[in-house]
């Protein structure tokens, strides 16, 4: 079995959004939409001794996917060969039930073409044996792609090599496959961050259903 994911490296990511305008560029999105969001997590801590961190984050390809399970018609499903979370944009009614089950506000609503969207892991170039963009492009190399089941993977060897920094974002029986890496010396990591969406400095974090 596969388990496609991007595993991002905290300890590292200088939160440049560079991540989140490629995927915007790469995936045509329209101004608004994001697929990809940055979420600045902190501060924690008391003063002085104050510590924060970036979270870049996408669809966290769920195991067990609450938004395919809801979905109606079949539009959203899981890909037989990569187990990739998908949605079949000629099957979505735009009932959105699934992005009411998605705990990570992962998924968004086009208006225009009534349609739920949301990170496909750029499945158009990964098809390609490529990478995805926002992995390409990332300006220090903190992100990485692969398939969790291939200890050869990109992705298993960045998991590998900081066992002690694996975390993941909250698990309500979903079980995210996506993974961060953040050592305990920069920051402690939090399942449910609390923090501002870099693109709304007046907004919490935008997580569907905080605990
Ligand atoms: S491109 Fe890399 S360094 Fe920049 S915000 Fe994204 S993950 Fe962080
Ligand atoms: S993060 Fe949301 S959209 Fe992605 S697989 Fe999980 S429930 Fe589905
Ligand atoms: S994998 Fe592709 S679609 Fe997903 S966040 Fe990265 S650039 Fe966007």
């Amino acid at each position: 079995m596969s388990r496609y994911a991007i595993v991002v490296d905290l300890d590292h990511c200088t939160g440049c959004k560079g991540c989140e305008i490629a995927c915007k560029n790469e995936n045509h999105l329209r101004l608004g939409e994001h697929w990809n969001r940055l979420m600045l997590c902190g501060p924690y801590g008391d003063f002085p001794n104050l510590s924060q961190y970036y979270l870049p984050f996408m669809c966290q390809q769920c195991e067990n996917a609450p938004c395919v399970e809801v979905c109606p018609t079949g539009a959203s499903y899981r890909d037989p060969d990569t187990n990739v979370v998908l949605i079949n944009q000629d099957a979505c009614i735009g009932c959105q039930l699934c992005m009411s089950a998605c705990p990570y506000g992962a998924r968004e609503y086009d208006e225009q073409e009534n349609v739920v969207k949301k990170c496909t892991l750029c499945k158009h170039l990964t098809d390609q044996g490529e990478k995805p963009f926002c992995v390409s492009v990332c300006s220090v190399q903190c992100r990485y792609y692969g398939d969790l089941d291939d200890p050869e993977s990109d992705a298993s060897k960045a998991l590998a090599a900081k066992p002690d920094a694996v975390h993941t974002l909250f698990d309500e029986g979903n079980k995210p496959a996506t993974a961060y890496l953040l050592s305990e010396k920069y920051c402690e990591w939090h399942d449910t961050p609390q923090g501002h969406d870099t693109n709304d400095n007046n907004a919490l974090a935008s997580f569907a259903n905080p605990a």
